[in-house]
């Protein structure tokens, strides 16, 4: 339960309503209790303590009184055909994928809002994974048995099974009951940025991919189409998924323009975007993910979350260039959560994942504050590194996310102990995670520390 410092000035007044001012303040303690915020700014009107022949004056609040709510994310999630395999039930013919989750369970529901990347479309028959993943039903299942609450589509695999895919995943979020953001059904009617209320506080969610491939001219129509992973977009199609495409920024963010302009209108007291971008398995950004960044920051956004590169890629704070007292939190990457991209897995070309570095992965949670007064931060970062542990019981692949690090008289209770590779890789991969991370963290930490010291006057 989240501290609060606000405080109810309620002084009693006349005897005979004493009793009823009490009863109220009982109520409002209670709900406090209950519930983890106090009632002040949210008085209802017929507040048995109010005579209108005598009214009492409100409450005064405390501007730096505040309310705070918890956003974790993670990164990719990735379904590859070993995964597929391993998650079939040979005898029943039926798939589950929860004993991927079953470490992180704790971890994902434990934050007020969870947020994961889904790479990958629902598909009902035929399923398979990379190039094009068409995944059973049973994989988001386990997602949401996971404690996740929003799922992102922008990403480069969200048209592998062209618009029926996009159609039919976007319907399975809404059926097991997440909110998405990334891409829209009816561009009329939803739109394809959501805002979410938790704990008195909106955040804005915002999701693009770049397209990573080029347009090209159909050969059927003679027209210019668009793409994403090689596979060109049905033109009328284009604009229920919040692609953009490398060379036509300026189409790209007059479309954050308007979704900016959308969450302002909802009055979201944060926003943050969700973006797919950047060279796979970079352990750092590049420059056009850095230009985006400071762009994006400009234009007013105030948290960036990227993935696809599969590995980790760094944090920073961009200031704005317009308005020097605006900042953003960027991670460039959360590199991978779950996924079949293992050391041992296949012949990698590339240096990371040959070295086990798309192994891993990073949960970030962001303390937001929003204090009476509206103004509202990142009060608090923590981070959690993540590690794929996959390894083979009576002749089947096992996967399982592992929140690191995990105590030496926790090995077996974690699993670690049934390969022979467990606790080495899990110690390996917490050590680069975390020697990654710590500082910039700390820093961060450190310094909102002192904003809000400022900003509430004790600095
Ligand atoms: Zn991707």
């Amino acid at each position: 339960m989240k501290q609060q410092n606000q405080s109810d000035n309620f002084i009693g007044r006349k005897g005979k309503i004493l009793l009823s001012v009490l009863s109220f303040m009982i109520v409002c303690l209670l709900i406090f209790v209950i519930f983890g915020r106090t009632p002040a700014g949210h008085l209802p009107e017929t507040s048995p303590s109010v005579n209108p022949t005598n009214p009492v004056s409100p409450p005064t609040e405390d501007p730096y009184g505040y309310t705070e709510m918890t956003l974790l994310s993670v990164g990719d999630i990735m379904f590859h055909n070993p995964q597929i395999v391993a998650g079939l039930n040979a005898a029943t013919q039926t798939y589950d994928f929860n004993d991927n989750f079953q470490y992180v369970k704790s971890l994902v529901s434990g934050a007020d809002l969870a947020v994961g990347n889904f790479e990958g479309t629902i598909a009902e028959t035929g399923f398979k994974g990379y190039p094009v993943f068409h995944l059973p039903v049973a994989t988001l299942e386990a997602v949401k048995g996971a404690g996740f609450d929003v799922m992102l589509f922008a990403n480069n695999h969200m048209y592998d099974n062209q618009k029926f895919g996009v159609q039919n995943t976007l319907t399975k979020f809404k059926e097991l009951g997440f909110a998405y953001a990334g891409a829209t059904l009816d561009t009329e009617k939803e739109p394809s940025c959501l805002v979410q209320e938790v704990k008195g506080i909106k955040i804005g969610i915002l999701n693009y991919t770049d397209s990573l491939t080029q347009d090209i001219v159909s050969n059927y129509t003679g027209e210019l189409m668009h793409t994403i992973n090689g596979i060109a977009i049905q033109n009328d199609f284009f604009n229920n998924m919040n692609i953009y495409v490398q060379g036509q920024e300026d189409a790209f963010y007059a479309r954050v323009a308007g979704d900016m302009a959308y969450l302002k209108a909802q009055k979201v007291d944060i926003v943050v975007t969700y973006i797919h971008w950047g060279w796979e398995y970079h352990l750092t950004e590049n420059e056009y993910q850095r230009q985006t960044a400071q762009k994006l920051c400009d234009m007013g956004v105030d948290v960036i979350i990227g993935s696809h590169p599969h590995v980790i890629q760094p944090m920073d704070t961009l200031v704005s260039t317009t308005d020097p007292n605006h900042s953003t939190l960027c991670f460039y990457s959360l590199g991978n959560y779950l996924s079949n991209q293992n050391r041992v897995a296949t012949t990698w070309s590339s240096e990371a994942p040959r070295k086990g570095y798309s192994e891993n992965g990073l949960t970030v949670e962001l303390t937001i504050r929003r204090y009476n007064n509206g103004e509202t931060l990142v009060s608090k970062l923590d981070y959690t590194p993540t590690w794929v542990h996959r390894y083979y019981e009576s002749g089947k692949l096992q996967f399982n996310i592992l929140p690191l690090p995990i105590a030496e008289d926790q090995y077996a209770a974690y699993g670690l102990t049934k390969s022979s590779h467990g606790v080495a890789h899990a110690i390996e991969s917490f050590q680069r995670t975390n020697d990654a991370m710590k500082d910039d963290v700390a820093a961060y930490n450190q310094n909102a520390i002192e904003v809000m010291a400022k900003l509430e006057g004790k600095a």
